[in-house]
């Protein structure tokens, strides 16, 4: 079968770790915006987009694996006079990765910013929650897209946990399965995928920096081929990434 992971860094690997996701049938790959320590300038944001859109697109190209950047600006790489970046967000096929790490102010002024563009330029978006506090942020996420009447089918909410995975799918909007070690494991995206059904789910890798494995959406696609069926794996591994993305 083939796979779409929906959430990768690819920066942060080589590539020789890129062809090692087509060779486990990873045909398509979304790479996130993310710096991994605090700009100092916003044009090192705008810089890196550049990176994504030309450079990490020809080496996916080289190693078989379709990248498609999604340019955003992290909570935890928030620049000084970030309004300079705001422009270039909207280059991508979606803006991302977006969203909270702590909550504070100034984190959710520059998500709503990003919000109002991707909203008005139709743009879906990828959201991340933090590992620390995760319920808590996770309200605070999704009460933010509300007040701002943000497109349920605009927004995947990134790296559920089984305790977010029923209110984020109840107010209908995207959820990401991030298998990665810390994140969930392929059997836990399992019973979430079981529980929940798989029309709002989209498997990711998160790989990128931190350790990780390469082929693990093509593992969890294949488990939940296995215990699910082919078609529901399908529509985690695949059909809704391309339905969510447009691509
Ligand atoms: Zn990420």
């Amino acid at each position: 079968m083939k796979w779409f992971d929906t959430h990768i860094h690819s920066e942060g690997r080589s590539v020789e770790d890129l062809r090692r996701m087509a060779d486990a049938g990873i045909e398509s790959a979304i790479t996130c915006a993310f710096y991994p320590i605090p700009p100092e300038h916003p044009e090192t944001l705008i810089d890196l987009f550049r990176k994504l859109e030309i450079f990490e697109v020809k080496r996916g190209e080289k190693a078989g694996v379709k990248i498609y950047p999604a340019l955003g600006i992290h909570p935890r790489c928030i620049p000084p006079r970030y309004e300079v970046v705001l422009p270039a967000i909207t280059r991508g096929v979606a803006v991302g990765e977006i969203g909270l790490e702590e909550g504070g102010e100034a984190e959710v002024k520059v998500f709503k910013a990003q919000l109002r563009i991707a909203k008005e330029n139709d743009l879906p978006c990828i959201i991340h929650t933090p590992r620390n506090n995760k319920e808590v942020i996770t309200e605070k996420t999704l009460e933010i897209l509300e007040a701002i009447s943000f497109p349920e089918e605009l927004a995947v909410i990134d790296h559920l946990s089984p305790s977010i995975a029923g209110k984020v799918l109840k107010d209908r909007y995207y959820g990401g399965l991030s298998v990665q070690p810390g994140k969930l494991t392929s059997l836990e995206a399992l019973t979430i995928v079981e529980e929940y059904g798989p029309e709002r789910l989209m498997l990711n890798s998160d790989t990128g920096f931190s350790e990780s494995e390469m082929d693990a959406v093509a593992k969890a696609g294949s488990l939940i081929a296995e215990k699910l069926g082919r078609d529901v794996a399908e529509d985690v591994g695949m059909k809704n990434a391309k339905k969510f993305f447009k691509v």
